[in-house]
């Protein structure tokens, strides 16, 4: 049977798509894709300053699957930086507790119960919202 990757619980999505470097001339650059439990990962280790126990807690996984995440994290932004490239943020093996939407028009990002169904952008009513989850 084939070993099933266990979903990280990863609280909010990242507020972002990607991230672009300027300054390089490239039209057809690569991208890195940042998974959003490796997004998880470094915004609980080097922004909220936890220690890896306390965040592979949140995550709901092992301190060394978190220390794993974490450091493919880290990994693929030096990577970017270094070569100048995309990063691209994907879904990954994240689970969120709350479906959350990205409108197309204003761009604000909002959750809405599992239990409630709407199809508008709570900020300015438009219809062209997308899910962020799988
Ligand atoms: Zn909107």
């Amino acid at each position: 049977m084939p070993r099933r990757t266990r979903l990280r619980k990863v609280v909010e999505p990242p507020r972002f798509k990607g991230y672009r470097p300027y300054g390089v001339n490239s039209k057809r650059r690569e991208s890195i894709e940042l998974l959003y439990e490796e997004y998880e990962a470094i915004k609980l280790a080097d922004y909220d300053l936890m220690n890896h126990k306390e965040a592979a807690e949140i995550m709901g996984i092992s301190r060394p699957t978190f220390a794993r995440i974490y450091e493919a994290a880290r990994r693929k932004i030096a990577q970017a930086l270094v070569e100048a490239k995309n990063i691209k943020t994907v879904y990954g093996n994240a689970i969120m507790d709350k479906d959350w939407f990205v409108c197309n028009k204003c761009h604000a990002r909002f959750n809405i119960p599992k239990t409630m169904t709407s199809d508008k952008c709570p900020a300015c009513n438009s219809n062209d919202i997308e899910s962020l989850n799988k």
